[in-house]
């Protein structure tokens, strides 16, 4: 059910015993909205655990007080009266779910999320999750110390490419100003979050080999197979080096992490691609989403491909002719044995 955030923080005021996490694969904003929340609520004089069901990535450990986040034990349990979901709906944080039957309160930024399961506050106009949590510290007349505040801007940075996207708006910017006002010092924030091993930096040449573009120019795709995969230490940043190409309007970068488990990140101009990840079980934002599909690395990219170009028909951003013309039709008629 969807609910206001004085709705929120009063659910927040009313329990003693909280238990915070945030999507699996986590990312800024997942992490500082978690990190944030971790503080603010113990500030307030809770008990607080954090949990998120994954590793948590290096450029992000060096926000304060990341060590503490728990990744949850197979049986293990936690006594909490609230479980509070960040960033992300409650079917995204893997065995987390397995450790408290406690009342969901779930804040997100998603305009996927449909509020099926617990409390949802949504707005899908917030850049990030941490935008949100900034406006609930007011809600909640909680300080915010300097360790938050780097908190919630390396969230809201993240989020938004440095401010780059058009999730940024003016209240992200007049968040980012107050947190900067409370220590924050963006330089460092983007030291950190950009830094990158000589390793990753090398492999890039042949990771950038891979792109191809597909119907006509209007989307470009990045391969990273298992081979690669094992030998980087991060993707993260790797689309924004394709979605820039010229007269691109979907990129795409598809990771086979995993024998049978091709992880998907798409960017677009304006193509909904979130719609493009419902279509394959995932979701995001309209020019941001994701998916997970459970095929080998061939078969992935052929229906990925094909999702792709049949919704930029459906909606007018492609020709038909665009579409018949290329290799890619084939895809179209295509019967995949492993399907
Ligand atoms: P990424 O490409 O991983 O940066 O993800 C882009 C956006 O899509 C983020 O806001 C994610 O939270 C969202 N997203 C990615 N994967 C999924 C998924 N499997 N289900 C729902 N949302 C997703
Ligand atoms: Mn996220
Ligand atoms: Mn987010």
């Amino acid at each position: 059910m969807k609910i206001t955030l004085q709705l929120a923080a009063a659910k927040l005021r009313a329990a003693d015993n909280i238990l915070v996490t945030a999507h699996i694969n986590p990312d800024g904003d997942a992490i500082g909205s978690t990190l944030a929340m971790l503080q603010i609520l113990r500030t307030m004089g809770k008990n607080v655990v954090a949990y998120i069901d994954d590793k948590i990535p290096k450029n992000f450990t060096v926000m304060p007080f990341a060590e503490e986040i728990r990744q949850p034990r197979e049986d293990e349990k936690f006594s909490a009266d609230l479980l509070v979901v960040l960033d992300t709906s409650p079917d995204r944080i893997g065995n987390v779910k397995n450790l408290t039957d406690a009342p969901i309160l779930n804040i997100d930024h998603h305009i996927t999320n449909s509020g099926d399961e617990g409390d949802l506050y949504v707005d899908a106009n917030a850049a990030a999750t941490c935008e949100i949590i900034f406006q609930l510290c007011k809600e909640l007349d909680a300080e915010i110390s300097k360790n938050v505040a780097v908190c919630l801007y390396t969230g809201l940075a993240t989020d938004t490419g440095f401010f780059n996207y058009s999730n940024t708006r003016p209240s992200t910017l007049r968040a980012a100003a107050d947190l900067v006002e409370a220590g924050v010092e963006p330089n460092l924030i983007s030291e950190q979050v950009e830094i990158r091993s000589f390793r990753d930096i090398q492999i890039l040449s042949a990771a950038l080999q891979t792109t191809k573009l597909f119907y006509g120019g209007k989307v470009a795709g990045m391969f990273i197979d298992r081979e690669l995969y094992k030998q980087v230490e991060t993707t993260e940043g790797l689309i924004d080096l394709i979605r820039v190409i010229d007269g691109v309007e979907v990129a795409f970068l598809l990771t086979e992490k995993e024998r049978d488990v091709c992880r998907v990140s798409m960017r677009s101009k304006g193509v909904e691609v979130s719609s493009i990840a419902k279509r394959l079980g995932g979701g995001g934002h309209v020019r941001a989403a994701g998916c997970t599909i459970n095929k080998n690395l061939d078969t992935s990219k052929r229906l990925l491909i094909r999702t792709i170009g049949e919704f930029m028909i459906e909606n007018g951003y492609l020709r038909p002719l665009d579409f018949e013309n290329r290799e890619e039709i084939n895809l179209a008629d295509m019967t995949f044995a492993d399907e």
